[in-house]
């Protein structure tokens, strides 16, 4: 019988999931680590707003985003905003992050980088969703984005051309057309933009939820535990440690989203990673809404019809990992909900909303870290998606699947390295 190496892949989120369910079709043993279930609200995948949108590969960074720094600091519920009490903490990523979107040359650099990871996007998620047994969990009828007018679009042609340049396709929609399509939209929105070879996941938590099953059906384990670091023996991989004792693996992937720079320390590299906290609001039971799931582009908010309810999720806030939220924040997306689909606020009832807070791993350009650890050549990196890692997941659980198994990666990853801190 050939060896069957034991996998640990710590963290069960979107991209965990993903990388062990690829690990298993790769005939490897795979055994999840996670203190929490699959699926679960502390992970930032249960919260998203499911797009699985192949053409966002445009960095949050863009130039001039600088001039807005005042703001940030200021309005404590504007759409980005920085803690005071966390500032000294985030500068250094904060500096890289705006230098990152210096110039159009860089953001360039990184739409080529996220346009190799999310191209089919919504092909792969329906093909491991049909895997799980929850295809119905995946549609692939299209993203649309507004704005109040078509001069203010004119402000992003400019990035909408980069997209262009990496082959995504749009239809642009003037208002009688945004009407036809989005009866409940404020007519104030004029413009828009509607992206078809891309999709969306109608309950993010629940497509979790079923791959991890699936796994634990076909014979993976899961450790419901924390790690906290690694064991080598000989110059090897011996063990993940974990509060609940070892893990005995030849090789591991670290897939704990927010939380992995202290194991990325442990497997010998220094990452520069933050989490930019978001939320969500979801009203339950309403017909009113979007037909097509919508980026508000005046207010960077996207609202999502998704089985347990309409969805509006976004926000940036730049603070410490545990620090308390500011429900404020979704009082904020429900006004704006309200405000984007008039005939919503005679039909909301307080009953009717659910909020929740959630952090994308996000390092400062954008590009999630993707390869091998520095220490351990069998200790992968697979986290820092930052705003795309639902889309991203379903290729980066191909890509962990290859380097287990010592295969070429289907993509060159060298955008990914997890050493590219090192000298900036
Ligand atoms: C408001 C909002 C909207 C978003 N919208 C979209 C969208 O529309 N499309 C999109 O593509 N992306 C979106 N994102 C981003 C996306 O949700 C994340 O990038 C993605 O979920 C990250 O997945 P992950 O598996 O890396 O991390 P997570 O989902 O956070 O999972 C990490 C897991 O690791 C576990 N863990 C942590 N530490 C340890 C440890 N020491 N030991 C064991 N386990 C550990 C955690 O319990 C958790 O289960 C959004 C994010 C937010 C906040």
């Amino acid at each position: 019988m050939p060896y069957s190496p034991q996998i640990a892949v710590i963290g069960a989120g979107i991209v965990g999931a993903a990388s062990a369910l690829r690990a298993l079709q790769a005939g490897l043993r795979v055994t999840l680590i996670d203190p929490h279930p699959p699926g679960n609200a502390q992970a930032s995948s249960y919260g998203n707003a499911g797009w699985l949108s192949s053409h966002s590969i445009i960095p949050p960074a863009t130039p001039g985003v600088w001039r807005q720094v005042p703001g940030w600091l200021t309005n404590p519920l504007g759409p980005l905003t920085v803690r005071w009490r966390y500032l000294a903490k985030a500068v250094p990523w904060l500096l890289r992050y705006l230098e990152s979107g210096r110039t159009y040359e860089q953001i360039e650099q990184t739409a080529k980088g996220l346009r190799a990871l999310l191209r089919d996007a919504p092909d792969l998620h329906l093909e491991m969703a049909k895997i799980a047994g929850v295809p119905q969990l995946i549609q692939k009828n299209g993203l649309l984005h507004v704005y109040p007018s078509r001069e203010q679009f004119h402000k992003d042609t400019r990035l909408w051309q980069i997209r262009g340049n990496e082959g995504v396709r749009w239809l642009e929609l003037d208002h009688q057309e945004l009407t036809l399509r989005e009866p409940h939209l404020n007519p104030r929105y004029q413009f828009g933009l509607f992206v078809p070879d891309t999709g969306h996941c109608t309950n993010p938590g629940l497509y979790v939820q079923s791959i991890v099953q699936h796994i634990v059906r076909h014979g993976g384990a899961i450790a419901q535990t924390e790690a906290t670091g690694f064991r080598y023996r000989n110059g090897q991989l011996h063990s993940v440690v974990t509060t609940a004792g070892e893990i005995e693996c030849s090789k591991a992937v670290i897939a704990t989203g927010a939380r992995a720079k202290a194991l990325a320390h442990q497997a010998g590299d220094e990452v520069c990673l933050e989490t930019e906290r978001g939320y969500h609001a979801v009203i339950s039971s309403t017909t009113v809404g979007p037909h097509t799931p919508t980026m508000l582009m005046d207010e960077k908010v996207i609202v999502t019809a998704m089985t347990t309810g309409l969805r509006i999720a976004g926000q940036v806030e730049i603070a410490a990992l545990d620090d308390t939220p500011n429900w404020k924040r979704a009082e904020v997306l429900c006004q704006l909900l309200a405000r984007a689909y008039p005939s919503l606020s005679c039909v909301i009832t307080p009953d009717q909303i659910n909020v929740w807070m959630g952090r994308r791993p996000s390092t400062p350009d954008g590009l999630p870290c993707i390869g091998r650890a520095s220490r351990s050549p069998d200790i992968i990196h697979a986290y820092g998606h930052g705003h795309v890692g639902l889309a991203g997941s379903a290729r980066t659980g191909r890509i962990v699947a290859q380097l287990l198994t010592n295969q070429s990666p289907e993509i060159e990853l060298s955008p990914y390295s997890a050493q590219r801190f090192r000298n900036s």
